[in-house]
């Protein structure tokens, strides 16, 4: 089981914190940490606290260098790709080209905003 960002952005909001950093063990007693932070400032210094904190519980190396999700159109729930239903794309190819539901506008789906909601699944 993963630990949803948005899920995480929910918690963070409700509380009014800059700041989040949730360390959880499942039923199966795995370990998860997530992190999310107000601006992108944030969320770099929270990752790196959740970093921190895995790498004081002894977690693999590789497994303490996570980076906070870009926060680009292409990963927030707000962003609907454009394709071309004549020319489809290969699986797992993501759109560059998008709509924002929430602006209404044609985007780049590199483009971000401090609307930017996490999509579920991430
Ligand atoms: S413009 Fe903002 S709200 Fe719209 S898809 Fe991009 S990041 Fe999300």
């Amino acid at each position: 089981m993963k630990i949803e960002i948005a899920e995480i952005k929910r918690i963070r909001e409700e509380l009014d914190l800059a700041q989040i950093v949730v360390y959880g063990i499942d039923k199966d007693g795995v370990s998860h940490v997530a992190t999310h932070g107000d601006t992108e400032m944030d969320a770099e210094a929270a990752a790196q606290n959740g970093n921190t904190m895995k790498d004081m519980l002894g977690w693999p190396k590789v497994l303490c260098e996570s980076k906070p999700l870009a926060r680009q159109c292409r990963h927030c729930n707000n962003f609907i790709p454009l394709v071309n239903s004549n020319e489809p794309l290969p699986k797992d190819t993501i759109p560059f080209v998008g709509k924002c539901s929430l602006h209404e506008i044609t985007i780049n789906a590199m483009t971000s905003c401090k609307k930017f909601d996490p999509k579920a699944g991430l």
